[in-house]
């Protein structure tokens, strides 16, 4: 029987262990805080990402190990890797944790981002914006997730602000300005590559974010028609290049009917946990299962499903509980602003009874504006 180690015990390294245990494994989290969620059911290791001494006994205690969270230092990743196998590897990690980095690579590949440059000083901000142009957004490169690290600008009269703002993380985490992209939709492809190079992907999903956190996704992606095949070529593009193993969502906005690579996130994703419920394998077992050098699960849809996000507490559970297409996940954290603390997937097998349904619960939480445009979609 193997022990995967979880670097990370967030809500992540939770469903992943959920998702193992039909497999036969055991779980090992190691986490900077005791109060870690996946911790309420999953051994756990207390440590700094830079203690060693905690690393060694994690390393001691497993038999692969694998992330719930991207910033684990990379440092501490390859002492691991060192050690025991590390999936992904750590330089496929590096990396997807460096915004620069990452679309510079996505670039090299052929793949389209928004404009983007490297800020470094206040003048090299002044000649970033004079370059790309308002609206423009500066953003951490390293650390930054959930939309924190990121300053709009909407005119040049916004740059001292934005400096005030990020200038003083320059040095530690480095800034990157983009273009803002006026997207008529979100996208992001979660796949899976395996120790052998296999990959699949999951259908295509739509995204909307409310405050820089996503707040749904829906999946298939409706009316995505030839957009759907070009964004997983992409995905597989960028797996191939890393030699990534595990699974991996990038993000991507659609613009004009053009597609623009956001971002890659080397991990199991946000805007995938619709497949526990919605598609034939999990993206959960799927990880571990490439993690392991197992085969591969298919990653067929079934039906069609739209998946709410809790950000800061819980709505009351009862009509999700009492639908017939609602899934119910309370991660068993405390409320916080920001926070995101649970989710709920719909599932059912066609887009009307799905569209049913979503009113009926959003109703039920007189929360009608905020998934209308979900709905308007499902109805498209
Ligand atoms: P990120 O942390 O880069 O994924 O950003 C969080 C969210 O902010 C994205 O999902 C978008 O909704 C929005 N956003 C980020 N970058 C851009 C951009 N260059 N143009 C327009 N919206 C953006």
């Amino acid at each position: 029987m193997s022990t995967v180690g979880i670097l990370g015990g967030g809500q992540l390294a939770r469903m992943l262990a959920l998702a193992g245990a039909p497999l036969g494994l055991r779980f090992l989290v190691m986490d900077t805080s005791a109060e870690a969620c996946a911790g309420q059911f999953v051994p756990m290791v207390v440590g700094d990402w830079r203690d060693e001494a905690a690393l060694a006994e994690f390393a001691r205690r497993v038999d692969v190990a694998t992330f719930d969270f991207e910033n684990v230092p990379a440092e501490s990743a390859e002492w691991l890797a060192a050690r025991i196998p590390v999936f992904p590897a750590p330089r496929a990690l590096a990396v997807a944790q460096d915004r620069l980095a990452e679309k510079t690579l996505f670039n090299e590949l052929g793949i389209a981002t928004p404009a983007f440059a490297a800020v470094d000083s206040k003048d090299s901000l002044a000649a970033a914006v004079a370059r790309i142009g308002t609206p423009c957004i500066l953003k951490t490169r390293r650390l930054g997730y959930d939309g924190k690290g990121q300053f709009r600008l909407k005119s040049h009269e916004d740059l001292e602000a934005a400096w005030q703002t990020l200038g003083p993380q320059a040095a530690s985490v480095g800034l990157i300005l983009e273009a803002f992209v006026p997207f008529e939709r979100e996208v992001s492809v979660v796949a899976v590559r395996g120790r052998d190079g296999a990959f699949r992907a999951w259908p295509l999903t739509e995204n909307w974010h409310r405050m820089g956190i996503l707040s749904a996704s829906m999946a298939p992606a409706a009316g995505a028609g030839e957009l759907a095949p070009r964004a997983v070529a992409h995905a597989r593009t960028v797996a191939e290049a890393l030699d990534y193993v595990g699974v991996f969502a990038l993000e991507l906005f659609v613009q004009g009917g053009e597609l623009l690579a956001n971002e890659m996130a080397p991990r199991v994703h946000n805007s995938g946990h619709w497949t526990i419920e919605g598609a034939e394998t999990s993206q959960f077992q799927n990880h571990l299962r490439a993690v392991l050098g197992l085969p591969l699960g298919e990653t067929a849809a079934l039906g069609h499903s739209v998946m709410l996000n809790w950000v800061g507490e819980l709505p009351p559970a009862a009509p999700l509980l009492s639908s017939p297409a609602g899934h119910w996940h309370d991660y068993g954290k405390s409320p916080r602003a920001g926070r995101k603390v649970g989710h709920a997937t719909l599932r059912a097998d066609d887009r009307a009874t799905l569209a049913a349904e979503l009113q009926r619960v959003a109703s039920a939480l007189g929360r009608e504006a905020e998934f209308a445009p979900v709905l308007a979609r499902l109805r498209g």
